[in-house]
Protein backbone atom coordinates (compact mmCIF):
# COMPACT_ATOMS: atom_id res chain seq x y z
CA UNK A 1 0.00 0.00 0.00
CA UNK A 2 0.92 3.46 -0.69
CA UNK A 3 0.91 5.02 2.65
CA UNK A 4 1.43 8.80 3.17
CA UNK A 5 2.08 10.95 5.78
CA UNK A 6 -0.09 14.80 5.57
CA UNK A 7 3.03 16.42 3.90
CA UNK A 8 2.73 13.68 0.75
CA UNK A 9 6.63 13.56 1.06
CA UNK A 10 8.53 11.51 1.09
CA UNK A 11 6.54 8.45 -0.44
CA UNK A 12 6.92 4.71 0.05
CA UNK A 13 5.22 1.68 -0.60
CA UNK A 14 3.99 0.03 2.57
CA UNK A 15 2.86 -3.59 4.14
CA UNK A 16 0.43 -2.16 6.63
CA UNK A 17 -0.58 -5.08 9.73
CA UNK A 18 -3.50 -3.30 11.69
CA UNK A 19 -3.30 -3.72 15.38
CA UNK A 20 -6.28 -6.02 16.14
CA UNK A 21 -5.30 -7.38 19.92
CA UNK A 22 -2.18 -7.75 22.20
CA UNK A 23 -2.04 -11.28 21.13
CA UNK A 24 -1.86 -10.27 17.35
CA UNK A 25 0.42 -7.78 18.28
CA UNK A 26 3.21 -9.40 19.97
CA UNK A 27 3.03 -12.31 17.33
CA UNK A 28 3.98 -10.23 14.85
CA UNK A 29 6.91 -8.38 16.67
CA UNK A 30 8.15 -11.93 17.19
CA UNK A 31 8.61 -11.95 13.17
CA UNK A 32 12.31 -11.06 11.57
CA UNK A 33 10.63 -8.00 10.40
CA UNK A 34 10.92 -4.18 11.96
CA UNK A 35 8.27 -2.31 12.09
CA UNK A 36 7.49 1.38 13.15
CA UNK A 37 3.56 2.29 14.53
CA UNK A 38 1.43 4.69 12.32
CA UNK A 39 -1.75 6.62 13.67
CA UNK A 40 -3.49 8.60 11.66
CA UNK A 41 -0.60 10.08 9.44
CA UNK A 42 -0.88 13.83 10.57
CA UNK A 43 2.98 13.64 11.07
CA UNK A 44 4.09 15.92 7.87
CA UNK A 45 7.59 13.57 7.35
CA UNK A 46 8.58 10.17 7.78
CA UNK A 47 8.44 9.31 11.31
CA UNK A 48 5.51 7.03 11.02
CA UNK A 49 6.80 5.99 7.30
CA UNK A 50 8.91 2.59 6.91
CA UNK A 51 8.08 -0.77 4.99
CA UNK A 52 5.93 -2.61 7.96
CA UNK A 53 3.54 -0.50 9.42
CA UNK A 54 1.70 -1.10 12.85
CA UNK A 55 -1.54 0.58 12.02
CA UNK A 56 -3.72 1.64 15.22
CA UNK A 57 -6.30 3.91 14.14
CA UNK A 58 -9.24 1.04 14.95
CA UNK A 59 -7.37 -0.20 18.10
CA UNK A 60 -9.78 2.72 19.44
CA UNK A 61 -12.01 1.53 22.17
CA UNK A 62 -13.05 3.94 25.33
CA UNK A 63 -11.92 1.96 28.24
CA UNK A 64 -12.63 4.27 31.34
CA UNK A 65 -13.68 7.84 32.53
CA UNK A 66 -13.54 9.32 36.08
CA UNK A 67 -16.04 11.88 36.51
CA UNK A 68 -14.88 12.82 39.71
CA UNK A 69 -11.07 13.05 38.53
CA UNK A 70 -11.70 13.68 34.66
CA UNK A 71 -9.23 10.61 33.97
CA UNK A 72 -10.07 9.50 30.62
CA UNK A 73 -9.02 5.90 29.88
CA UNK A 74 -8.55 4.93 26.25
CA UNK A 75 -7.01 2.49 23.70
CA UNK A 76 -4.03 4.58 21.68
CA UNK A 77 -6.02 4.53 18.43
CA UNK A 78 -8.79 6.65 19.61
CA UNK A 79 -8.51 10.20 17.76
CA UNK A 80 -9.03 13.65 19.32
CA UNK A 81 -11.80 14.54 17.28
CA UNK A 82 -13.71 10.84 18.84
CA UNK A 83 -13.16 11.87 22.54
CA UNK A 84 -14.42 15.60 21.94
CA UNK A 85 -17.34 14.75 19.89
CA UNK A 86 -18.24 12.18 23.49
CA UNK A 87 -17.15 14.28 26.04
CA UNK A 88 -17.74 17.99 25.17
CA UNK A 89 -21.15 17.80 25.98
CA UNK A 90 -20.49 16.43 29.39
CA UNK A 91 -18.05 19.40 30.25
CA UNK A 92 -14.71 18.09 28.93
CA UNK A 93 -12.11 19.08 26.92
CA UNK A 94 -8.17 18.14 25.68
CA UNK A 95 -6.05 20.03 27.49
CA UNK A 96 -3.50 20.03 25.29
CA UNK A 97 -4.70 20.23 21.38
CA UNK A 98 -2.67 20.68 18.21
CA UNK A 99 -4.05 22.67 15.06
CA UNK A 100 -5.92 19.42 13.73
CA UNK A 101 -8.27 17.32 16.26
CA UNK A 102 -7.41 14.10 13.72
CA UNK A 103 -4.69 12.74 15.47
CA UNK A 104 -4.42 9.44 17.47
CA UNK A 105 -4.12 9.51 21.43
CA UNK A 106 -0.95 7.55 20.48
CA UNK A 107 0.59 9.82 17.74
CA UNK A 108 -0.22 12.55 20.91
CA UNK A 109 2.06 10.95 23.24
CA UNK A 110 4.87 9.85 20.26
CA UNK A 111 5.42 13.37 19.25
CA UNK A 112 4.58 14.81 23.13
CA UNK A 113 2.42 17.46 20.68
CA UNK A 114 1.39 20.67 21.95
CA UNK A 115 -0.72 23.66 21.91
CA UNK A 116 -1.58 27.36 21.43
CA UNK A 117 -1.13 27.02 25.26
CA UNK A 118 1.73 25.72 25.93
CA UNK A 119 3.53 28.65 27.98
CA UNK A 120 0.96 28.04 30.11
CA UNK A 121 0.32 24.13 30.09
CA UNK A 122 2.96 22.69 28.44
CA UNK A 123 3.01 19.55 26.39
CA UNK A 124 0.32 16.15 25.79
CA UNK A 125 2.71 14.03 28.12
CA UNK A 126 2.31 16.47 30.91
CA UNK A 127 -1.78 15.57 30.85
CA UNK A 128 -0.53 11.79 30.82
CA UNK A 129 -1.51 9.55 34.20
CA UNK A 130 0.18 6.48 32.10
CA UNK A 131 0.31 4.35 29.66
CA UNK A 132 0.94 1.02 28.62
CA UNK A 133 3.42 -0.18 25.85
CA UNK A 134 4.56 -3.45 24.15
CA UNK A 135 8.32 -4.05 23.88
CA UNK A 136 9.93 -5.36 20.75
CA UNK A 137 10.04 -9.02 22.65
CA UNK A 138 5.55 -8.72 23.74
CA UNK A 139 6.49 -7.56 26.93
CA UNK A 140 3.74 -5.24 27.86
CA UNK A 141 4.93 -2.01 30.50
CA UNK A 142 2.68 0.14 32.20
CA UNK A 143 4.97 3.75 31.78
CA UNK A 144 4.38 5.96 34.45
CA UNK A 145 5.66 9.50 35.04
CA UNK A 146 9.13 9.63 36.10
CA UNK A 147 9.51 5.96 34.05
CA UNK A 148 12.55 6.36 31.95
CA UNK A 149 10.69 4.71 29.69
CA UNK A 150 8.06 7.85 30.01
CA UNK A 151 10.64 10.08 29.26
CA UNK A 152 11.83 8.24 26.05
CA UNK A 153 8.37 7.31 24.47
CA UNK A 154 6.78 10.74 24.61
CA UNK A 155 8.12 12.81 22.09
CA UNK A 156 9.91 9.14 20.90
CA UNK A 157 8.04 8.90 17.54
CA UNK A 158 7.42 5.95 17.74
CA UNK A 159 11.09 4.48 18.35
CA UNK A 160 9.80 2.84 21.45
CA UNK A 161 7.67 0.41 20.99
CA UNK A 162 3.46 0.16 20.53
CA UNK A 163 1.29 2.63 22.71
CA UNK A 164 -1.60 0.31 23.50
CA UNK A 165 -3.76 2.38 25.43
CA UNK A 166 -2.98 5.63 27.57
CA UNK A 167 -5.14 7.41 30.55
CA UNK A 168 -5.58 11.17 29.67
CA UNK A 169 -6.69 13.88 31.92
CA UNK A 170 -9.13 16.24 30.44
CA UNK A 171 -10.32 19.61 31.25
CA UNK A 172 -13.34 20.70 32.64
CA UNK A 173 -14.80 23.10 30.49
CA UNK A 174 -18.22 25.27 30.40
CA UNK A 175 -18.93 26.40 26.71
CA UNK A 176 -18.00 25.15 22.90
CA UNK A 177 -17.36 28.24 22.66
CA UNK A 178 -13.91 30.51 22.67
CA UNK A 179 -14.17 34.58 23.64
CA UNK A 180 -11.02 35.29 20.87
CA UNK A 181 -9.61 38.61 20.61
CA UNK A 182 -7.75 39.55 17.32
CA UNK A 183 -5.28 41.83 16.87
CA UNK A 184 -3.47 43.56 13.99
CA UNK A 185 -0.14 44.16 14.29
CA UNK A 186 2.52 46.24 12.48
CA UNK A 187 6.24 43.65 12.80
CA UNK A 188 8.05 41.36 14.48
CA UNK A 189 8.48 43.91 17.60
CA UNK A 190 4.69 44.87 17.71
CA UNK A 191 3.89 40.65 17.56
CA UNK A 192 6.01 40.23 20.58
CA UNK A 193 4.77 42.62 22.45
CA UNK A 194 1.34 41.89 21.93
CA UNK A 195 1.87 38.41 22.73
CA UNK A 196 3.60 39.35 26.06
CA UNK A 197 0.98 42.00 27.07
CA UNK A 198 -1.48 38.36 26.76
CA UNK A 199 0.89 35.76 27.96
CA UNK A 200 -1.92 35.11 31.24
CA UNK A 201 -4.75 34.08 28.50
CA UNK A 202 -4.39 30.61 27.90
CA UNK A 203 -4.67 30.38 24.48
CA UNK A 204 -2.47 32.25 21.58
CA UNK A 205 -0.94 32.45 18.02
CA UNK A 206 0.02 34.48 15.47
CA UNK A 207 -0.27 34.14 11.40
CA UNK A 208 2.54 35.80 9.70
CA UNK A 209 3.02 36.71 6.53
CA UNK A 210 6.71 35.17 5.86
CA UNK A 211 6.67 37.22 2.33
CA UNK A 212 5.79 40.61 3.51
CA UNK A 213 8.67 43.54 3.29
CA UNK A 214 7.07 44.71 7.07
CA UNK A 215 9.08 41.52 8.81
CA UNK A 216 6.95 39.60 11.40
CA UNK A 217 3.66 41.84 10.46
CA UNK A 218 0.76 38.96 12.01
CA UNK A 219 -2.63 38.62 13.09
CA UNK A 220 -2.59 37.65 16.71
CA UNK A 221 -5.38 35.38 18.50
CA UNK A 222 -5.43 35.22 21.61
CA UNK A 223 -8.58 33.52 23.60
CA UNK A 224 -10.38 31.38 26.55
CA UNK A 225 -13.08 29.42 26.68
CA UNK A 226 -16.77 30.83 27.54
CA UNK A 227 -18.61 30.02 31.07
CA UNK A 228 -21.94 30.27 29.17
CA UNK A 229 -23.17 26.77 29.79
CA UNK A 230 -23.29 26.47 26.20
CA UNK A 231 -22.02 22.48 25.29
CA UNK A 232 -24.87 21.63 22.87
CA UNK A 233 -21.62 21.28 20.61
CA UNK A 234 -21.96 19.59 16.63
CA UNK A 235 -19.21 19.19 14.35
CA UNK A 236 -18.77 22.26 12.01
CA UNK A 237 -19.30 21.28 8.30
CA UNK A 238 -16.39 20.65 5.99
CA UNK A 239 -15.22 21.56 2.76
CA UNK A 240 -13.41 19.53 0.60
CA UNK A 241 -10.39 19.43 -1.93
CA UNK A 242 -11.69 16.61 -4.41
CA UNK A 243 -8.18 16.41 -6.65
CA UNK A 244 -4.43 16.81 -6.42
CA UNK A 245 -3.60 20.96 -7.92
CA UNK A 246 -1.21 20.82 -10.58
CA UNK A 247 1.63 21.97 -9.57
CA UNK A 248 2.19 25.56 -10.59
CA UNK A 249 -0.77 26.85 -8.70
CA UNK A 250 0.92 27.55 -5.74
CA UNK A 251 3.61 30.11 -6.49
CA UNK A 252 5.38 33.10 -5.12
CA UNK A 253 2.35 35.43 -6.73
CA UNK A 254 -0.84 33.62 -5.75
CA UNK A 255 0.89 33.06 -2.05
CA UNK A 256 1.84 36.50 -2.12
CA UNK A 257 -1.74 37.49 -2.65
CA UNK A 258 -3.26 35.08 -0.56
CA UNK A 259 -1.72 36.50 2.77
CA UNK A 260 -2.22 40.38 0.86
CA UNK A 261 -5.91 39.68 0.89
CA UNK A 262 -5.96 37.61 4.44
CA UNK A 263 -4.44 40.53 6.02
CA UNK A 264 -5.95 43.11 4.89
CA UNK A 265 -9.37 41.38 5.45
CA UNK A 266 -8.47 41.48 9.56
CA UNK A 267 -9.94 43.94 11.43
CA UNK A 268 -7.59 47.31 12.08
CA UNK A 269 -8.80 48.04 15.57
CA UNK A 270 -8.63 45.21 18.51
CA UNK A 271 -11.49 42.98 17.95
CA UNK A 272 -13.85 40.46 20.56
CA UNK A 273 -15.81 38.06 19.48
CA UNK A 274 -17.48 34.36 20.36
CA UNK A 275 -15.99 32.10 17.96
CA UNK A 276 -16.45 28.10 18.27
CA UNK A 277 -14.00 25.98 19.47
CA UNK A 278 -13.78 24.35 15.66
CA UNK A 279 -12.62 27.88 14.37
CA UNK A 280 -10.28 28.67 16.93
CA UNK A 281 -8.31 25.41 17.14
CA UNK A 282 -8.86 23.43 14.30
CA UNK A 283 -9.46 26.13 11.03
CA UNK A 284 -7.13 23.97 9.12
CA UNK A 285 -9.43 20.88 9.78
CA UNK A 286 -12.72 22.60 7.51
CA UNK A 287 -11.13 21.60 4.70
CA UNK A 288 -10.72 17.98 3.97
CA UNK A 289 -7.62 17.25 1.97
CA UNK A 290 -6.30 20.65 2.03
CA UNK A 291 -2.45 19.27 1.47
CA UNK A 292 -3.47 18.40 -2.04
CA UNK A 293 -3.41 22.21 -3.21
CA UNK A 294 0.53 21.98 -2.92
CA UNK A 295 0.42 18.92 -6.07
CA UNK A 296 1.80 15.77 -6.06
CA UNK A 297 5.32 16.17 -5.17
CA UNK A 298 4.21 17.61 -1.65
CA UNK A 299 5.45 19.51 0.59
CA UNK A 300 6.94 19.93 4.16
CA UNK A 301 6.71 21.64 7.17
CA UNK A 302 9.35 23.74 8.47
CA UNK A 303 9.18 24.23 12.13
CA UNK A 304 12.09 25.63 14.71
CA UNK A 305 11.88 26.62 17.98
CA UNK A 306 14.66 29.27 19.18
CA UNK A 307 15.17 30.37 23.05
CA UNK A 308 13.25 33.28 24.27
CA UNK A 309 16.60 35.63 24.30
CA UNK A 310 17.73 34.64 20.76
CA UNK A 311 14.03 34.46 19.45
CA UNK A 312 13.56 38.02 17.66
CA UNK A 313 17.15 38.17 16.41
CA UNK A 314 17.04 35.05 15.11
CA UNK A 315 12.89 35.22 13.58
CA UNK A 316 14.39 38.34 11.93
CA UNK A 317 17.28 36.94 10.14
CA UNK A 318 15.35 33.63 9.14
CA UNK A 319 12.21 35.68 7.85
CA UNK A 320 14.32 38.33 5.63
CA UNK A 321 16.23 34.88 4.42
CA UNK A 322 12.51 33.55 3.12
CA UNK A 323 11.03 36.83 2.05
CA UNK A 324 14.04 37.25 -0.52
CA UNK A 325 14.06 33.57 -1.20
CA UNK A 326 10.52 34.26 -2.33
CA UNK A 327 9.96 30.72 -1.72
CA UNK A 328 7.54 29.96 1.49
CA UNK A 329 3.58 29.39 2.48
CA UNK A 330 0.57 31.09 3.21
CA UNK A 331 0.92 32.51 6.85
CA UNK A 332 3.90 31.05 8.85
CA UNK A 333 1.80 30.34 12.72
CA UNK A 334 4.20 31.74 15.30
CA UNK A 335 2.97 30.55 18.95
CA UNK A 336 4.92 31.08 22.59
CA UNK A 337 6.30 28.73 24.44
CA UNK A 338 6.78 27.57 28.40
CA UNK A 339 9.36 25.74 30.23
CA UNK A 340 10.62 22.57 28.85
CA UNK A 341 9.71 19.33 30.28
CA UNK A 342 11.94 16.28 31.25
CA UNK A 343 11.38 13.94 28.18
CA UNK A 344 14.51 12.99 25.92
CA UNK A 345 13.33 14.29 22.10
CA UNK A 346 10.12 16.82 23.47
CA UNK A 347 10.73 19.69 21.07
CA UNK A 348 9.04 22.77 23.33
CA UNK A 349 11.54 24.85 25.13
CA UNK A 350 10.42 28.32 26.57
CA UNK A 351 10.80 30.63 23.21
CA UNK A 352 9.32 31.54 20.22
CA UNK A 353 8.66 28.76 17.15
CA UNK A 354 7.38 29.38 13.95
CA UNK A 355 6.40 26.31 11.37
CA UNK A 356 5.41 27.44 7.87
CA UNK A 357 5.12 25.16 4.96
CA UNK A 358 7.46 24.62 1.78
CA UNK A 359 6.31 22.82 -1.69
CA UNK A 360 8.76 20.42 -2.84
CA UNK A 361 10.40 22.59 -5.31
CA UNK A 362 13.55 22.98 -6.97
CA UNK A 363 15.91 24.80 -4.51
CA UNK A 364 13.89 24.37 -1.34
CA UNK A 365 16.42 22.03 0.43
CA UNK A 366 19.22 24.14 0.02
CA UNK A 367 17.25 27.00 1.24
CA UNK A 368 16.29 24.63 4.47
CA UNK A 369 19.99 24.10 5.09
CA UNK A 370 20.68 27.40 5.21
CA UNK A 371 17.64 27.95 7.49
CA UNK A 372 18.89 25.34 9.97
CA UNK A 373 22.20 27.01 10.30
CA UNK A 374 20.91 30.05 11.69
CA UNK A 375 18.29 28.21 14.09
CA UNK A 376 21.36 26.41 15.06
CA UNK A 377 23.16 29.31 15.51
CA UNK A 378 20.73 30.69 18.11
CA UNK A 379 20.36 27.66 20.18
CA UNK A 380 17.15 25.94 18.19
CA UNK A 381 15.99 23.19 17.07
CA UNK A 382 13.58 21.80 14.58
CA UNK A 383 10.33 19.66 15.72
CA UNK A 384 10.25 15.92 14.48
CA UNK A 385 6.90 15.46 13.49
CA UNK A 386 6.79 17.69 10.95
CA UNK A 387 10.81 17.00 9.72
CA UNK A 388 11.25 14.72 6.27
CA UNK A 389 14.86 16.21 5.51
CA UNK A 390 17.13 17.73 8.26
CA UNK A 391 20.62 16.01 8.67
CA UNK A 392 21.61 13.87 11.57
CA UNK A 393 24.33 16.26 12.31
CA UNK A 394 21.66 19.07 13.09
CA UNK A 395 19.68 16.87 14.84
CA UNK A 396 22.52 15.69 17.29
CA UNK A 397 23.64 18.89 18.02
CA UNK A 398 19.66 20.63 18.92
CA UNK A 399 18.53 18.02 21.19
CA UNK A 400 21.19 17.96 24.42
CA UNK A 401 19.00 14.72 25.71
CA UNK A 402 19.58 12.59 22.67
CA UNK A 403 22.24 10.19 24.42
CA UNK A 404 19.52 9.38 26.94
CA UNK A 405 17.51 8.42 24.22
CA UNK A 406 19.66 6.42 22.78
CA UNK A 407 21.09 4.13 25.67
CA UNK A 408 17.24 3.63 26.17
CA UNK A 409 16.61 2.22 22.59
CA UNK A 410 19.75 -0.02 23.41
CA UNK A 411 18.29 -1.16 26.98
CA UNK A 412 15.42 -2.62 26.29
CA UNK A 413 16.82 -3.85 22.47
CA UNK A 414 14.50 -1.53 20.29
CA UNK A 415 17.16 -0.69 17.76
CA UNK A 416 16.28 -3.70 15.29
CA UNK A 417 12.08 -3.98 15.89
CA UNK A 418 11.06 -0.25 15.65
CA UNK A 419 12.32 1.94 12.79
CA UNK A 420 10.79 4.38 10.42
CA UNK A 421 12.39 6.51 7.40
CA UNK A 422 13.47 8.88 10.33
CA UNK A 423 14.98 7.36 12.29
CA UNK A 424 17.61 5.46 10.05
CA UNK A 425 18.03 9.06 8.04
CA UNK A 426 18.67 10.62 11.56
CA UNK A 427 20.45 7.89 12.88
CA UNK A 428 18.47 7.79 16.08
C1 LIG B 1 -3.10 20.61 10.19
C2 LIG B 1 -2.12 20.11 11.21
C3 LIG B 1 -1.85 20.89 12.32
C4 LIG B 1 -0.96 20.42 13.30
N1 LIG B 1 -0.73 21.23 14.38
C5 LIG B 1 0.12 20.80 15.34
C6 LIG B 1 0.34 21.57 16.51
O1 LIG B 1 -0.23 22.67 16.68
N2 LIG B 1 1.17 21.08 17.47
C7 LIG B 1 1.79 19.86 17.34
O2 LIG B 1 2.52 19.47 18.26
N3 LIG B 1 1.60 19.09 16.24
C8 LIG B 1 0.79 19.53 15.25
N4 LIG B 1 0.57 18.74 14.14
C9 LIG B 1 1.30 17.46 14.03
C10 LIG B 1 0.54 16.28 14.67
O3 LIG B 1 -0.14 16.67 15.83
C11 LIG B 1 1.54 15.17 15.06
O4 LIG B 1 2.35 14.84 13.98
C12 LIG B 1 0.88 13.90 15.59
O5 LIG B 1 1.90 13.06 16.06
C13 LIG B 1 0.08 13.16 14.53
O6 LIG B 1 -0.60 12.08 15.14
P1 LIG B 1 -1.11 10.83 14.28
O7 LIG B 1 -2.03 10.05 15.14
O8 LIG B 1 -1.62 11.27 12.97
O9 LIG B 1 0.24 10.00 14.17
P2 LIG B 1 1.14 9.63 12.89
O10 LIG B 1 1.39 10.82 12.10
O11 LIG B 1 0.58 8.44 12.23
O12 LIG B 1 2.48 9.21 13.68
C14 LIG B 1 3.25 10.20 14.33
C15 LIG B 1 4.31 9.50 15.22
O13 LIG B 1 3.65 8.82 16.28
C16 LIG B 1 4.04 7.44 16.31
N5 LIG B 1 2.88 6.68 16.77
C17 LIG B 1 1.60 6.80 16.35
N6 LIG B 1 0.82 5.94 17.05
C18 LIG B 1 1.61 5.28 17.92
C19 LIG B 1 1.39 4.28 18.91
N7 LIG B 1 0.19 3.76 19.16
N8 LIG B 1 2.47 3.84 19.61
C20 LIG B 1 3.71 4.34 19.41
N9 LIG B 1 3.96 5.29 18.48
C21 LIG B 1 2.93 5.76 17.76
C22 LIG B 1 4.46 7.14 14.87
O14 LIG B 1 5.38 6.06 14.81
C23 LIG B 1 5.10 8.45 14.45
O15 LIG B 1 6.44 8.51 14.85
C24 LIG B 1 -0.32 19.16 13.16
C25 LIG B 1 -0.60 18.37 12.03
C26 LIG B 1 -1.50 18.83 11.06
C27 LIG B 1 -1.77 17.97 9.86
Amino acid sequence: MNLKSWGLYPKIKSKVFPLINKTQLSKLLSSNKEFIPYGNGKSYGDSALNENIIHTKKYNFFLNFNEGTGLLHVQSGVTLDEVIEVFLPRGWFIKITPGTKLITVGGAISADIHGKNHHIDGCFSQSVEEFTLMLGNGEIKTIKKNDELFYATCGGMGLTGVILDAKIYLKKVNSKYINQTTIKTKNLKHTFEVFEKYQDLPYSVAWIDCLSRDIGKAIVMVGDFRDDNNLDYKKDKNLNIPFMFPTFVLNKFSVKLFNYLYYKKAPKRIEEKKVSIDSFFYPLDKINNWNRIYGKNGFTQYQFILPKESSFQGLQEILSKIASSGKGSFLAVLKLYGKENKNYLSFPIAGYSLALDFKIEKGVFELLDTLDEIVLKHGGRMYLAKDARMSKETLHKSYPKIKEFLNIRKKYNLTDKFNSLQSKRLDI
